[in-house]
């Protein structure tokens, strides 16, 4: 049997047809002047004063206010430890199918409150309408897939055959407090995967959001109560990386952590754990890539055109998938690189509301003037190829324009650019191999796209290349939980995949009963 055969994701919506589609469209009007207030929720009770207080403006037009986040205090951090240690031996002693029960009710919850999250998603991260029902959707599917996983594969504990016909027992615990350290870009279903996976194995959970998505992550955290999970079980604490995240990670009592965001941070919390004087524990990172697409000469250029557009630009490129290098083969490159100008023409730069919108802003200030640097600094080494316009009336916003460039090659590239800029780099057919082994070389693993209709070509280059999501003659962003299981290796993520079979255990520890 397939793991998941059974289960279904939630529905998707066509935003082709106006009556799908309007209704978020109206969820966002309804609450397009609400102010949200967010602060630590410690032991079921929100708070609004900690650290200092930081106002939520809207990335696409900076004079909105969306309301405010108190961050929370050092004697915050260890409350909220205390308290998910004590409760940690009721939570992880009941049932997995009532813990699983918890996480059920949370993506029902999470449904019924699709509106006001997809109002959230756009106000406070900038994300278009469908981005925001995507991200509702997949942190219902996460729930859902690691629900129905810990009641199947956690409730009995499962028989073990010896040589001579007896049998061993072999369950699987919690192993005490997780911190869920998450990233912007899926404010939600990020958030949400790494703390319902930790949660449904057996953990109590002390949750440090982004600092830019703290609204959401709240809102998050009040359903997870309504939802039934007890109020020691689940901490919130908004914050940023240095106030929060580092004294959370660096302290004895968390049994384990599970990031998401940049591999400069999970070098730095990897670091941290090491330096602990006590057992060690489990570090689940998912992190950064320097995603390739490879296109040869047999591919179909129209198809190739669309799938880049879509990888490079979706999301204003802040997805960690999102294709970053485009290798082309010479023989084609001159057609596809024609095509692709052509694309960016028609790219709609603008307020994310609004359907015609293709790419929003970025996150903030900050993100935005580190992308505009990078655009500045190739201007001087590399060529030019198209850059999407931004309107006026994205004048008070954080956005960067959609631009592609052609590079000499991948090495003039030393991080991440995390937005929506495109590099392009063209190859001759004997130089796949050493395309290949430049790309392993940068160490980063994410994910990679090929084009070719050659099945040797693909089939090759899916085993030469060391990544952990490779799409042949498709996008490459837009995983589907329990589909694609997502993860990278090296510089890109420790495993095991989200959304995929292996996940779970990880936040478990297995005893035998022999
Ligand atoms: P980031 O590393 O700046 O921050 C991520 C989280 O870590 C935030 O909550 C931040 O406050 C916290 N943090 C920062 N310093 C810390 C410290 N010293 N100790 C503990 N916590 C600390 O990343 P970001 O800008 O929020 O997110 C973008 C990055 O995330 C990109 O690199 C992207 O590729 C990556 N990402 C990866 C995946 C994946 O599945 N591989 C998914 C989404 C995003």
């Amino acid at each position: 049997q397939i793991f998941g055969e059974e289960r279904k994701n939630s529905a998707g919506v066509n935003i082709e047809i106006a009556s799908q589609w309007q209704p978020f469209s109206e969820s966002v009007q309804a609450f397009a002047d609400h102010q949200w207030q967010a602060g630590p929720i410690i032991n079921g009770v929100a708070l609004q004063a900690g650290e200092r207080v930081f106002a939520v403006t809207a990335p696409y037009d900076r004079r909105e206010s969306v309301g405010n986040v108190a961050f929370a205090n050092a004697a915050q951090v260890n409350e909220a430890i205390s308290i998910a240690a004590d409760t940690y031996p009721q939570w992880s002693a009941l049932p997995a199918a009532e813990r699983a029960a918890c996480l059920q009710r949370l993506a029902d919850l999470l449904e019924e409150n699709t509106g006001e999250l997809v109002a959230l998603c756009h106000r406070e991260a900038g994300k278009t309408i469908q981005d925001g029902i995507d991200e509702i959707r997949e942190a219902v599917d996460f729930c859902r897939f690691y629900a129905n996983q810990a009641a199947e594969e956690f409730s009995q504990p499962k028989p073990v055959m010896g040589f001579d016909g007896t049998t061993r027992q072999l369950s699987y615990q919690g192993r005490g407090v997780f911190a869920c350290i998450s990233p912007w870009n899926f404010p939600l279903a990020i958030f949400l995967g790494q703390v319902s996976a930790a949660l449904v194995a057996g953990n109590t959970v002390v949750a440090k959001p982004a600092e830019q998505t703290s609204l959401i992550a709240f809102r998050a955290i009040e359903l997870m109560l309504e939802a039934g999970v007890p109020t020691g079980a689940i901490q919130l604490l908004p914050g940023t990386g240095a106030e929060v995240g580092a004294p959370l990670t660096s302290d004895p009592r968390i049994a384990g952590v599970a990031f998401t965001g940049s591999t400069e941070t999970a070098q730095r919390i990897n670091r941290s754990l090491a330096a602990r004087d006590c057992e060690p524990v489990p570090f689940i990172a998912e992190t950064g890539g320097q995603n390739a697409m490879l296109v040869d000469s047999t591919a179909l250029p129209e198809q190739v055109v669309r799938d880049v557009v879509r990888s490079a630009f979706a999301s204003a490129g802040q997805r960690c998938s999102a294709l970053r290098v485009l290798f082309i083969q010479q023989d084609i490159a001159d057609r596809v690189i024609g095509l692709i100008k052509g694309a960016m023409a028609e790219l709609s730069v603008g307020r994310p509301e609004l359907h015609s919108t293709d790419v929003g802003p970025v996150i903030d200030v900050t993100a935005r003037d580190k992308l505009l640097t990078h655009i500045q600094s190739l201007k001087n080494q590399a060529k030019l190829v198209a850059q999407a316009t931004i309107p006026d009336s994205c004048q008070h916003g954080d956005f960067v324009p959609p631009s592609a460039f052609e590079i000499p090659s991948i090495d003039v590239l030393e991080n991440e650019n995390f937005g929506p800029i495109l590099h392009i780099v063209r190859f001759k057919a004997n130089e796949l191999d050493q395309v290949i082994d430049q790309i392993n070389q940068t160490g980063f693993g994410l994910t990679m796209g090929v084009h070719s209709r050659n099945e040797r070509t693909y089939s090759h280059i899916e085993r030469r290349a060391r990544v952990g999501n490779c799409y042949i003659n498709r996008d490459q962003v837009g995983a589907v939980v329990g589909v694609q299981p997502f993860g990278g290796q090296g510089l890109s993520g420790t495993g095991p995949k989200a959304g995929g079979p292996h996940y779970l255990y990880r936040f478990t520890q297995d005893c035998v009963e022999a």
